[in-house]
Formats: structure tokens, C-alpha cells, sequence
């Protein structure tokens, strides 16, 4: 079809709107944690002795009394967003506006949204994408895998007096926060092998996308994590950097040249990497600005998913997010951050 509708325009990319979130009664926003967290019907699970049961429900706190152990729980207890202190309403929200972000949200913008603190927003924002990475899918890609890295926080601005500045290729010159993130992303199969039933999905490009933060784009790291991600006998598809040459022992390993060309005569690119960091560089330019290191996997990880989810219909990323976020246990770095609780060390993959 020539004039086939752009999915992304169609209604049925269309399945979920801020203002439905708003619109829905504390009690409505209410039962929609309790059914994605354990379902329908009145069976809940205790999160401190994991007993599921018809646990007695104090109506008018909308919390339960074990009948095993006695805890009282809420529908978020032990979960990312426990001691929560908006209404349940606004956490619905602040995930539906991040769905609908395609390119990533600021805190700052969230938080105008939300008519919330900057500081709210920014742990908000931060517990949704702590969720996303807790729950990422990290079985091995197979068939034809992408790889690339590229460079954050490098750059070094140049001092006004040509007199003034320094060579900025040199070592010694660089940032100490500079970091790599390298990307593994996974080919969507043949149209005439994948199953007729997910016709909304990726029919085309990558799949599935695992990110990685490392400190430099060099060998030692790039096999190992290969090693980790990639099921042997697969096709590793990378530019003419030096840090992917071990690779041709392993995998069955193409390369291209961008100093001469983005796609070789017969075919091979690795695309698919260069438009995972073509939605990352938006988000950096266009939202984030700067990664603090702490945190630099997990916007790595966001733009991954947003990726592998560019085609879902936006209920069920939205379904999807909150599901991530009740499965995951409070975290120990989003509680209390702005109380100094908050994460020490960065995560280096290697
Ligand atoms: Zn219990």
C-alpha cells in the first residue's frame, strides 16, 4: 500500500491519553495498582512473608492486615514507589506522561507537568527508569547483532584565546567522567518468519537493544560483554573500530568502514546501533543535558527501551512501565535521595 497511515498516526498507537490518568477517582487509580500488582480478584500477597491470601482490608486506609504475619501493607508497600506520599493518581500520571515522552522527560519538566517539586519529579522520574533497568530483559541476542559505542560527558569546551587552549585529544586533557556506552541490538527476523499474532510489533529494525556503560570503547570490554549478551554462532555487525577486531575469533563478524562508506556493497551496516544513539543524543540534547555517572546506565537502558517499544500502542507501554514498577523492590538509592540516601558509585558493566 502506497498511502499506508505511519503507525504511530493511526488510533491504535492512540490507546491511552494524560487526561483519562487524570480524569480516574483516587479509588479508580487505586484498583488499577492493585490488578497489575497481583491481579484481579481479592487475593493479595503479603510483600513481607509472600503469603497470598484474602488478607483482612482496612477500607478506609486502603491498606491490609496480613493474616499470616500481621504486617500492614498498602498497595505500593515494598515496591518502588513505597511511602508514597501523592495521591496513587499522580503516579499514573507521571508514568503516562513518560510513555507519551518519546525522546525522555527533564525533572524539570515532569514536575511542571505533575505541579510537583523539581525535586519530586526528579525521583519519580529516576524510580521509573530504576525499574526499567531492574526488570530489562537480559537474555542473549541471537541472528544478526549491531554493536557501537559512543562517548558522554568528553566534551571539553575551548577557551576563547586560541593562546589558551589545549590539545584535546590528549589523555591527560580528558574529563574524568568521561564514559562509553556501548549498544548490542538484536535484527527483527524476516517478515516471513515472524508470527502472525504480534503484527503490531517491529516488523522491521532491531528488536531487542541491551546497553552498557563502560569507560572507553576498547577490546577487553567489548568481548567480555559479547561474551555475555551474544549466543555464539551469531552475526556481529560493527564500524572499523579497533576495539571490535577480537571479535572475528568468536562471532562471525562484518565490518564497515565509515571513513568510506555507512553501508558496504553487499549489504552490511550497523544501523541499527547508530539509530539507537540517534534517539540517545536527542534525549541528551533535548532533555537530560547532562548524565551524572551514577545514573548514566539507566538513561542508556530508557533509550533502549524506547526503542524496542517505538511501536507499541501507548496503553500497553504505559501497562508495561507499571508493571516493571510494582514488580520492583523499593530501592534502597530512592529512598529518601533528597536526605542524602542516594547512590555512591556509578555501574560500570566491566
Ligand atoms: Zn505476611
Amino acid at each position: 500500500m502506497s498511502n499506508k497511515q505511519h503507525f504511530l498516526l493511526s488510533a491504535k498507537a492512540r490507546t491511552l491519553s494524560v487526561r483519562q490518568v487524570f480524569e480516574l477517582t483516587e479509588q479508580q487509580a487505586f484498583e488499577t495498582f492493585k490488578e497489575v500488582r497481583w491481579g484481579k480478584g481479592d487475593n493479595v500477597a503479603c510483600p513481607l512473608c509472600g503469603v497470598l491470601n484474602k488478607h483482612y482490608f482496612i477500607r478506609v486506609r486502603r491498606q491490609w492486615r496480613c493474616k499470616d504475619c500481621n504486617h500492614t501493607f498498602s498497595v505500593t508497600s515494598g515496591t518502588v514507589f513505597a511511602f508514597h506520599k501523592l495521591p496513587l493518581r499522580i503516579y499514573l500520571a507521571a508514568i503516562a506522561i513518560y510513555t507519551n515522552a518519546v525522546k525522555g522527560i527533564s525533572a524539570l519538566q515532569l514536575g511542571r507537568d505533575l505541579g510537583v517539586q523539581y525535586k519530586t519529579a526528579f525521583v519519580l522520574a529516576h524510580k521509573i527508569r530504576e525499574s526499567l533497568m531492574e526488570q530489562r530483559d537480559m537474555a542473549q541476542l541471537s541472528g544478526e547483532v549491531h554493536i557501537d559505542g559512543a562517548y558522554v560527558n568528553g566534551h571539553i569546551r575551548p577557551k576563547n584565546k586560541k593562546a589558551d587552549r589545549i590539545d584535546r585529544r590528549l589523555a591527560i586533557h580528558q574529563k574524568p567522567t568521561k564514559r562509553c556506552v556501548l549498544v548490542f541490538r538484536q535484527r527483527a527476523l524476516p517478515a516471513a518468519l515472524q508470527s502472525q499474532n504480534n503484527s503490531n510489533d517491529a516488523t522491521i529494525g532491531a528488536t531487542k537493544t541491551i546497553t552498557f556503560v563502560v569507560k572507553s570503547e576498547n577490546q577487553a570490554d567489548v568481548i567480555k560483554l559479547a561474551d555475555r549478551v551474544v549466543v555464539q554462532g551469531s552475526t556481529i555487525c560493527a564500524d572499523e573500530s579497533p576495539a571490535y577486531d577480537p571479535l572475528h575469533a568468536k562471532y562471525d563478524t562484518k565490518r564497515v568502514n565509515h571513513q568510506t562508506e555507512y553501508s558496504t556493497d553487499d549489504g552490511v551496516s550497523n544501523n541499527m546501533a547508530e539509530s539507537y544513539f540517534a534517539r540517545f543524543r536527542r534525549m541528551q540534547y533535548g532533555q537530560t543535558h547532562k548524565f551524572g555517572i551514577e545514573y548514566l546506565a539507566n538513561y542508556a537502558n530508557e533509550a533502549a527501551y524506547r526503542e524496542d517499544t517505538r511501536r507499541w500502542p501507548n496503553g500497553k507501554i504505559f501497562t508495561d512501565i507499571l508493571t516493571k514498577c510494582v514488580q520492583t523492590k523499593t530501592h534502597h538509592d530512592w529512598c529518601g535521595y533528597w536526605q542524602g540516601n542516594k547512590r555512591q558509585a556509578e555501574r560500570l558493566a566491566a
